[in-house]
């Protein structure tokens, strides 16, 4: 096959099976946002490209190495989204959405990022997410860390995921913590990976993020975030705890949990499961209250998660789905049973009976498909059928067979 007619690498053709998997899981999360308040939003696939270098920090992995960007028509650099927040926030300021605080918001769709492709880990995904603003009540990130727990639940997944949380503090308490992750790192500069010897210069707590082995070693004996807080961040966290606990969400400690991107302060989550392999977070999310400020608009606390729906759809089993059952097939016996067929199908299907007409083959290879889709009924009509205004109907469970007319109910 010529190159050009194959996917291009890193993206996916979602056929039934798994879409159907996809839908369910998406709806599992809307319904649950709803319970809690949230409204659904959906921003463009693509902004400016300063939507997403200004705020998710240019040397974040996300936008030094993955983006796709490019210059459109009239010469302005776009880029592809990467994921959901910095959008969102963008619409917050455009919209003038300051008045309608607080808002919470959900949202579902595909992200962009130019990684190498592996298992669990493409070029165009999809994630679900929330993010809510307007709250800088430390209890508001517990309502939101809830609201997943809540969704995974529901999902089955909350026996083989954990959930991790760190504080990376306010603004002061993080000077402080990257002044002692630089004094440290540092020492060890020649040791690390090329890429956290530039974090280090430009943004060492990302140190803490790098999947490099060796840097890994080096980062077990690194300073801890806990020695950097100051009163206001630690009581901040307390409170986090005292709340997840008061919903008897369990949680470990991870002081080495940094997000990839810049824009968070305090608390930072991921729901992670060992079933994955080294793809192993679910859903993460944490506090952004410096972010909306940054893009210039209002200092505007804000809290939020995101998840991978290919990862959750991977951990996900078949059987909690509902299955649609075809209730009747359709099998015209011949041209004047095909035009009554059309009328006896519309007439079904309006009482909500799943309906499908079989168009090909004769009467035997019919009978045949519409046990294989796994038909309750078959309704045969023709010519005499036409005439008389009736079906032939056989249930093909016990093969019974009756004559009846429009308006049929089918148990
Ligand atoms: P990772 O450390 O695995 O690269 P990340 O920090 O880049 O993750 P986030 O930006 O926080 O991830 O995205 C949240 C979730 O989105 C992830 O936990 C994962 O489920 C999913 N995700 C991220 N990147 C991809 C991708 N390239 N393909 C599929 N799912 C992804
Ligand atoms: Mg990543």
């Amino acid at each position: 096959m010529s190159k050009t007619l194959q996917r291009v690498r890193g993206t996916q053709d979602l056929l039934p099976e798994i879409s159907r998997k996809f839908r369910y899981i998406e709806n599992l999360a809307w319904e649950e946002s709803r319970h809690y308040g949230y409204g659904e939003i959906d921003t463009p696939l693509f902004e400016m490209s300063e939507v997403f270098h200004r705020t998710l920090g240019e040397t974040s992995d996300m936008v030094h190495k993955e983006t796709y960007t490019f210059q459109d028509r009239g010469g302005d650099f776009i880029t592809l989204r990467p994921e959901g927040t910095a959008g969102i926030a963008r619409a917050f300021i455009s919209e003038g959405l300051a008045q309608n605080l607080p808002l919470k918001f959900f949202y579902s769709g595909p992200m962009f990022r130019y990684e190498r492709p592996q298992k669990g880990r493409y070029r165009q995904f999809h994630q679900i997410g929330i993010e809510s603003l307007g709250y800088d009540n430390p209890l508001s990130d517990v309502e939101v860390i809830s609201l997943a727990s809540d969704f995974l639940k529901k999902l089955a997944l909350m026996n083989s995921c954990k959930l991790q949380i760190n504080t990376i503090g306010d603004t002061d308490s993080r000077a402080h913590y990257r002044q002692q992750l630089v004094n440290y790192f540092t020492k060890y500069k020649h040791e690390l990976s090329a890429d956290s010897q530039i974090r280090l210069e430009k943004n060492p707590l990302r140190i803490l993020d790098s999947k490099d082995a060796g840097d890994r070693k080096l980062i077990v004996d690194c300073p801890k975030m806990e020695a950097s807080l100051n009163e206001e961040s630690k009581r901040f966290f307390d409170r986090v705890q005292q709340g997840l606990n008061q919903n008897n969400i369990a949680f470990e400690l991870s002081s080495t949990l940094v997000r990839g991107i810049d824009y968070y302060t305090h608390t930072v989550f991921e729901f992670v499961t060992e079933k994955l392999g080294a793809q192993g977070t679910v859903l993460a999310g944490g506090r952004y209250d410096g972010l909306i400020q940054t893009m210039g608009g209002p200092q505007t606390p804000g809290v939020g998660w995101a998840a991978g729906l290919e990862r959750l759809a991977e951990l996900t089993n078949e059987s909690l789905m509902p299955r649609t059952k075809l209730k009747a097939a359709l099998i015209p016996a011949d041209e004047a049973g095909e035009l009554w067929a059309l009328t006896v199908a519309q007439d079904l299907r309006s009482r909500g009976y799943t309906t499908e007409i079989i168009w090909n083959g004769n009467v035997g290879k019919k009978m045949k498909k519409a046990a294989s889709l796994g038909a309750e009924y078959a309704l045969i009509v023709g010519t005499t059928e036409a005439q008389n205004k009736n079906i032939t109907v056989k249930n093909l469970q016990t093969g019974e067979q009756i004559t009846a007319s429009l308006g049929l109910e089918l148990q």
